[in-house]
């Protein structure tokens, strides 16, 4: 896993991967990803609170990549939320270019001097020499070279000790 992880980096960082990009509707996607991480989020005693509304925005997208983004930031969100009353959130908003995804959940945060440095390659392994890191520290990269490839933006809002607040831009497709 670690080393196809690795692998799909240079690929995207090479310029050889080409998004195979089709048009697909925002909410499909989203409950594609939300179907799949449910388990995991029963497994953890996690509550997955879907507010998203049903406005149909259309998009130009591989849909395969922007699943994966999902399904990486919502595990990451269940992974880290709150221990014995977790809670993740996910929700929309647009304007008239792009649509903003936002993955909240409620556990320690992230500290404003790692807000960028977390997208880094092997963060994790970076930032956790003491013990075995539980993940590679990739998950984040990979997103954020998905987005990138989709000229979109993706960044953190957190106050620690309040959750994490994940949010992606894709931009809307023009009919
Ligand atoms: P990993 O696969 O190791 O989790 P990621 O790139 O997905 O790698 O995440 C890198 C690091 O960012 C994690 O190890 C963790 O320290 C931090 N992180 C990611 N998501 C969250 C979150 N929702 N709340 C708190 N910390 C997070």
């Amino acid at each position: 896993h670690l080393i196809n992880q690795v692998l799909t980096l240079e690929k995207y960082d090479s310029g050889a991967y080409k998004l195979n990009l089709a048009s697909e509707l925002l909410n499909d996607i989203l409950n594609q990803a939300i179907d799949t991480i449910l388990p995991l989020a029963k497994e953890r005693n996690v509550s997955i609170k879907n507010q998203i509304p049903d406005t149909q925005y259309l998009l130009s997208c591989d849909r395969g990549l922007i699943i994966q983004v999902l399904i990486n930031l919502l595990s990451n969100a269940i992974k880290f939320s709150n221990q014995d009353a977790g809670e993740v959130c996910i929700f929309i908003s647009n304007s008239d270019q792009d649509i903003t995804v936002c993955i909240s959940d409620n556990g320690r945060g992230i500290d404003a001097e790692l807000k960028e440095l977390i997208f880094d390659k092997f963060f994790q392994a970076k930032n956790q020499t003491l013990r075995k890191p539980e993940g590679s520290g990739l998950g984040l990269a990979i997103c954020k070279k998905i987005i990138d490839l989709h000229h979109g933006n993706i960044w953190i809002e957190s106050e620690p000790g309040y959750g994490a607040k994940f949010y992606f831009t894709l931009p809307i497709k023009k009919v």
